[in-house]
């Protein structure tokens, strides 16, 4: 079990809507098009996915840490 904070830098992100696609338990995209985190800390449970948006940004503007 472990818990990890997921960010995502809002003026690196071009907005191609992958890691919501991928993930939409914890990314949307908002009304300026850009990705925004709607669930920043997770559980177990979606580590996997978030971990997939991470390596598919193409930006690598997302991140996870590892908070627990
Ligand atoms: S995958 Fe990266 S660039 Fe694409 S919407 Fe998500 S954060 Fe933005």
């Amino acid at each position: 079990m472990g818990k990890w904070k997921v960010t995502v830098d809002r003026d690196t992100c071009i907005g191609d809507g992958i890691c919501a696609s991928l993930c939409p338990d914890v990314f949307e995209m908002d009304d300026e098009g850009k990705s925004v985190v709607i669930k920043p800390e997770i559980g177990d449970d979606l580590k996997d996915c978030v971990q997939e948006a991470v390596d598919s940004c193409p930006v690598s503007c997302i991140t996870m840490e590892q908070i627990e």
